[in-house]
């Protein structure tokens, strides 16, 4: 792959390095950005920006994956900036209007919610553009297919871009360029079997890498493999935990044991396990969007 046509800026979140991306497209009227971080890493991102060469102003669009924090939550910033927001239709109010996902959000994360995200600001309705399924659109020149992919959360959409698709976090989460790739499994909208028809679109789809928000770029199907092995191994797992009808206590603790036995068998060291679990978001989290989810489609 040609790595001049597009970059990647790292936010360096939490001060680590390859948690959290923002995907950078250079095109004739400027820079496109898959993703945009949460609003806490907004100076690093302009940092890194400028010692490029780019003021915010070269900024002309921001594709949003999700509107989860750690992808979008600088978008209102960009907005009021100028740069239009492109993003699932369902995500598109929480940009006009934030107060309903920071209430949300702020159940999950209570007091630290500020120091851990920062300000998500209003979009402007006019600079936000929604897209429909695999709609084609361009951008200074530069043609972008967006593909709805539910599973990890309901208004998800992966961008495909020459032979690139930016996958957000349907493809799984992947840190520091090893052999192991997570499921990001927050509450409220997991859902396995969405998230396998997901997969299986992409795999069908033309291009040949994969650059996941968390975090790199790879190659396509070994991607794949890897994202597939980790769905399958908890599916697996889930089909004898639940029967077993386990407090949401053990469901966490069991879980946390699973992930690590599954980065262990991939031959994480103890220090790259820290990576993965603070790239794939709390065990906690995770194991409560699984349990949310089984209780929800599986129970019955
Ligand atoms: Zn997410």
């Amino acid at each position: 792959m040609n790595q001049s046509l597009f970059f990647t800026l790292d936010t360096h979140y939490q001060d680590t390095a390859g948690l959290i991306a923002v995907h950078v497209i250079p095109h004739a009227q400027g820079l496109a950005l898959i993703d945009c971080g949460p609003g806490v890493t907004l100076p690093v991102v302009l940092r890194a920006l400028a010692a490029r060469g780019y003021t915010p102003a070269h900024v002309t669009d921001v594709l949003l994956t999700h509107i989860h924090l750690d992808h979008a939550g600088a978008a209102g910033w960009w907005a009021q900036q100028g740069a239009r927001i492109h993003v699932h239709p369902v995500g598109a109010p929480h940009l006009l209007n934030p107060e309903k996902l920071l209430a949300s959000a702020q159940r999950l994360y209570g007091d630290a919610m500020d120091q851990l995200w920062g300000a998500f600001l209003p979009a402007p309705s006019e600079r936000v553009l929604i897209h429909s399924d695999d709609e084609v659109f361009a951008i200074g020149g530069q043609e972008f297919r967006a593909l709805y992919t539910p599973g990890h959360a309901e208004h998800h959409i992966a961008y495909l871009w020459q032979a690139v698709c930016f996958s957000g976090d349907v493809g799984g989460v992947r840190a520091g360029g090893l052999n192991h790739v997570r499921l990001p499994t927050p509450p409220p909208e997991v859902h396995f079997e969405k998230w396998r028809a997901s997969i299986a679109r992409l795999r069908a789809a033309d291009f040949q890498f994969i650059a996941p928000t968390h975090f790199g770029v790879y190659a396509k199907d070994a991607h794949f493999d890897l994202l597939e092995r980790s769905l399958d191994a908890i599916v697996k797992w889930l089909e004898t935990e639940m029967p077993g009808e386990p407090s949401q206590e053990i469901f966490r603790r069991d879980f946390g044991a699973l992930l690590e036995a599954l980065a262990r068998a991939d031959g994480y060291t103890p220090e790259q396990m820290k990576i993965v679990e603070a790239a794939g978001g709390a065990t906690v989290m995770s194991a409560d969007g699984i349990y949310r989810y089984w209780k929800k489609y599986r129970a019955a």
